[in-house]
């Protein structure tokens, strides 16, 4: 039996196979091999693809398109409220989820994104078994590089409403590259850049593979409201202001007439690819005027210029974030329809100074065809071609746990290659704690408020002891699926917990590309920020480590000192409890202020040499911000 390989994209989508050491596209019902990623609904029929496509002019509100910039997004995602504007259908908010809402057959009927995903999925499963004859099971679905984990499992969930058995989620560069490699049989060892601009978005990715034909992605950037879609509505508008001129009329306050503007204005973008104009004709487009236009490569290249230049910014990220030097880039593959567009090509040349771009694979294809290789690997295909052939994905977003009240904890960071495993070590934050809650959060800033909550369990039965004592292993493993599981083992016990994060309601989803970039924004604030929160680790240490040597020294003290210091260390404590988010100089005025008030006591706890003994700060207190300073630590640490 066949497995096929699905690149269910924003705008378009392509079904492939891999049929006796060769891979195929196959066509769709009108012999095309891309096929739009539209589903419509009318009186009478649901459409989907080409004629879904064909009828939204006539059937504005109910053609549901761009599902793929919804799906395992939650409906106050920051991405969700900026696509919902430019949307002609209705989008509701259903327990915090999106749900589309359409007319079918005359009444109201509300879909999740990922059934209208799998009811494309399902039909390019529909292509292949016209074209093969027989039924499929199998199939790779693959997702851009940055989806997190709630969009995987949302877009495998719509393979398996499409009643397919989902083998894999592959990443979209690493298929492109997968298809590429195989194309060219790579002897040595290359660095890949792969630019893949479709309708919607742009996806940048930096691979390399090696000379056993090992794949592994080295960093990603991209744009994800960035596509041809942008340039149509740049000839949209070119195309409108001409009409207005001409006609005294503002087509676009009119719907039907500036859907059928915008097919045809895609329809001229495309034709200018090869030919150096294009007229665009429409009957009866507005107020019965036949509307005939007109366009010039180079009008359009000026009309677009800011635009392709943006193009770029996300290739010298990628770059940067995988530490290669644009030099050091023996292939640039292109991959998306759009990178058909000659002026966007000669750019590229120029950016690599010179180098040939490589479009052996065709680019609206070479996705499905690296899924259909992955997917005859998976169901065991033996051919001689695919020997060897092994995916290395990347962890898109940094993972960690939350420590010291707030602060994130990194465990894995981001464009860490899958599979992979990392264990740190955690310890208790409050005297005599017997259970610790590990919360598992993703995301780039230092306060784990900003970062998405993927889960948590609790870890009971710690040996009761005072704070920073007990070592809590916490282990991330992350399997070739991107399946995350996290284990928690206290190692004086033993005793381990566990959590495998799947279940995708627990997400509380923001668009991965913008915590991202507001990492990069916020990283000065961050930096406040911690240093803020270290001042409030200290102090709350310093509070502790007094009252552990009231404690342990009370025969010192007199029992009118020894009752006075335990309550005022308690005192200190809920002070500290009730002024959380104050600032990092009211923590500091309090330190001093405790500092002089109870020195005259700690003195007499530990004579003139009472600062303490200095003592090594382990790994999770150093990395995590859980400080059990001793006092002359905080003597000597630069905060002060
Ligand atoms: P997706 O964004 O769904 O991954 P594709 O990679 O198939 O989709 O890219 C679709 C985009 O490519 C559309 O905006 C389409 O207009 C554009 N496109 C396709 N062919 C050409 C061409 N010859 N010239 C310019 N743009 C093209
Ligand atoms: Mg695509």
């Amino acid at each position: 039996m066949v497995a096929i390989g699905i690149d269910f994209g924003t705008t378009y989508s392509c079904v492939a196979i891999w049929r006796e050491g060769l891979v195929e596209v196959i066509s769709n019902d009108q012999g095309n091999r891309t096929t739009p990623s539209y589903v419509s609904f009318t009186k009478n029929q649901r459409l989907i693809g080409e004629a879904a496509k064909n009828q939204a002019p006539f059937n504005h509100w109910n053609t549901v398109f761009g599902t793929k910039r919804l799906i395992g997004r939650r409906y106050d995602d920051i991405g969700v409220q900026m696509d919902l504007h430019n949307w002609p259908y209705v989008v509701l908010n259903n327990n915090g989820k999106p749900k589309i809402l359409v007319e079918y057959k005359g009444q109201k009927k509300q879909f999740a994104p990922e059934e209208i995903s799998s009811m494309i999925i399902c039909r390019m499963k529909e292509f292949a078994e016209a074209y093969l004859g027989e039924k499929i099971k199998d199939a790779v679905v693959t997702v851009p590089a940055y989806f997190n984990d709630a969009q995987r499992q949302a877009t495998r969930a719509a393979g398996v409403i499409a009643g397919l058995n989902v083998l894999k989620i592959l990443n979209e560069p690493t298929a492109a590259a997968l298809a590429y490699g195989l194309d060219q049989n790579l002897k040595e060892a290359t660095n890949v850049l792969i630019y893949d601009l479709g309708g919607g978005t742009l996806d940048v990715s930096v691979l390399s593979i090696n000379e056993k034909s090992m794949y592994k992605v080295k960093g990603t950037a991209g744009n994800m409201r960035l596509g041809g879609e942008d340039f149509d509505n740049r000839l949209v508008a070119y195309l409108a202001e001409d009409f207005r001129k001409r006609y005294h009329t503002d087509i676009i306050a009119k719907p039907k007439a500036l859907r059928r503007l915008k097919t045809a204005a895609e329809r001229a973008k495309r034709a200018l690819t090869s030919a150096s104009e294009a007229y665009v004709e429409i009957e009866s487009l507005c107020n019965d005027v036949d509307y005939q236009g007109k366009i010039i490569r180079n009008q359009f290249e000026e009309l677009c210029s800011d635009l392709f230049r943006d193009t770029l910014k996300p290739v010298q990220k990628a770059l940067d974030t995988a530490k290669v030097n644009k030099h050091d880039i023996d292939h640039v593959i292109l991959v998306g329809g759009s990178t058909r567009i000659p002026k966007l090509r000669s750019m590229l040349i120029e950016f690599f100074d010179g180098k040939t771009l490589t479009a052996s694979v065709n680019p609206d294809e070479a996705i499905a065809c690296g899924a259909a290789i992955q997917a005859a690997v998976l169901s065991g295909d033996e051919h001689e071609r695919l020997q060897d052939l092994l995916l290395f994905d990347v962890v898109p977003l940094t993972l960690g746990v939350e420590a010291a009240r707030g602060m994130m904890f990194q465990v894995i960071n981001r464009n860490t290659p899958i599979p992979c495993r990392v264990t740190k070590e955690l310890t208790t934050l409050e005297d005599y704690q017997t259970a610790m809650t590990i919360e598992i959060f993703e995301g780039e800033r230092t306060q784990t408020k900003d970062n998405n909550l993927l889960g948590s369990f609790d870890l009971n039965g710690i040996p009761p002891a005072p704070r920073g004592i007990a070592k809590i292993d916490v282990t991330f493993d992350i399997d070739f699926n991107g399946v995350l599981s996290v284990f928690a083992q206290d190692r004086s016990t033993g005793n381990m917990e566990s959590l495998i994060i799947r279940n995708i309601d627990r997400l509380k989803q923001q668009e991965i590309e913008k915590m991202v970039v507001d990492a990069e924004i916020f990283k000065e604030e961050d930096k406040e920020d911690r240093r803020r929160l270290e001042a409030r680790n200290q102090l709350e240490s310093y509070i502790y480590s007094v009252k552990q040597s009231v404690i342990d020294k009370i025969g010192n003290l007199t029992p009118v000192e020894a009752t006075m210091m335990v309550t005022e260390c308690q005192e200190a404590l809920t002070w500290l409890e009730g002024n959380m988010d104050c600032l990092r100089e009211e923590f500091q005025r309090k330190i001093s202020e405790l500092l002089r008030r109870w020195s005259g006591v700690m003195k007499k706890i530990y004579g003139q040499r009472w600062r303490g003994s200095k003592r090594k700060r382990t790994e999770s207190e150093a990395s995590s911000g859980i400080s059990t300073a001793s006092i002359e630590e905080i003597f000597d640490s630069n905060l002060w």
